[in-house]
């Protein structure tokens, strides 16, 4: 009996020492995850303000907070859209191209016709084995029949008109002369189109006949006769045919013929193309006061000018 009591004494004893164990165990437990609640609290609290913005919320809370999360956070991706509004205005300042000039490089000589005097020296019609047929430089021009307007003016002023119209459209323009006291060969006047080495060279005159009912405007053009006139010839044809259409359509004056000249000094000594246009009769009393007048001079530059666009694109 005595050892039972014994043992049951030390089963006793033994046991109130493992449960006593056991609840300190607890207790430092319960402690533990105390503290790991206070960390994650602590965690949550502070993770709730970046949460807006970080993807990864904290564990035990963010189930509640995940749905609200993504909504607040995709209105401010789309905030970016911005920057696409600001595209379209960038492409209008970037189709803003060059002004493409195609006359860019093309030299234009102007060539007005006769001078204030005369000139009745002689020069060769044309280069070559055919050079023993003498041509006086400059009989003198026409007159106008009620102005009495002289057709080296009427030349020079549309010249000059047509001059600055080239120019503002691009084109390069040698003058064979801006004097009007200088008078020329037709020699000489050639060759300064052959030095410009010029694209076309267009000579302006104006007309004049004994009965003074002719009316409109003509092309004179070189005809083949020479090494010079073959080479050029059919380039010169080509920008007479449409300067004469255009010239004659635009001012609405009556469309003479597009002739082949093979008796002009200027013609069978040019290199490059050539053409001589006739703006109307002086001989003729409505186009001579036409041809005086400042409006219709800046008609015929007009429809020169375009005619000389329309030929040369
Ligand atoms: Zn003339």
């Amino acid at each position: 009996m005595r050892k039972w009591k014994i043992l049951n004494i030390t089963v006793i004893v033994t046991l109130i020492l493992l449960t006593g164990c056991n609840n300190s165990e607890k207790a430092t437990q319960v402690k533990k995850i105390i503290v790991a609640e206070d960390k994650s609290s602590a965690v949550a609290s502070v993770n709730t303000e970046p949460a807006e913005t970080v993807i990864a919320p904290p564990v035990s809370q963010t189930v509640d907070k995940k749905p609200e999360e993504p909504v607040t956070s995709e209105p401010e991706v789309k905030k970016p859209v911005e920057p696409n509004t600001i595209k379209p205005e960038v492409k209008p300042k970037e189709v803003t191209p060059k002004v493409v000039v195609q006359a860019a490089n093309k030299v234009i000589v102007i060539d007005p016709g006769h001078a204030n005097k005369s000139n009745l020296t002689k020069e060769a019609l044309a280069p070559g084995p055919d050079s023993s047929e003498m041509k006086i430089k400059d009989g003198g021009g026409a007159q106008g029949v009620v102005t009495k307007t002289p057709e080296y003016l009427v030349n020079m002023r549309v010249a000059m008109k047509l001059k600055t119209l080239l120019e503002a459209s691009g084109f390069k323009v040698v003058m064979t002369k801006t004097d009007n006291s200088l008078s020329l060969g037709n020699i000489e006047r050639a060759n300064i189109g052959n030095n410009a080495n010029a694209n076309l060279v267009i000579r302006i005159h104006a007309d004049s006949e004994p009965s003074g009912s002719a009316t409109g405007a003509s092309m004179l053009v070189p005809a083949a006769i020479n090494a010079n006139t073959k080479a050029i010839h059919d380039e010169s044809k080509r920008c007479g045919t449409i300067i004469l259409n255009t010239l004659t359509s635009e001012v609405g004056m009556k469309k003479r013929n597009v002739d082949e000249h093979s008796d002009m000094t200027g013609f069978n000594w040019s290199k490059v193309p050539v053409i001589l246009v006739e703006l109307g009769f002086l001989s003729n009393a409505n186009e001579d006061k036409l041809l005086s007048s400042d409006d219709y001079q800046n008609k015929i530059a007009q429809g020169l000018l375009h005619g000389i666009i329309a030929a040369e694109k």
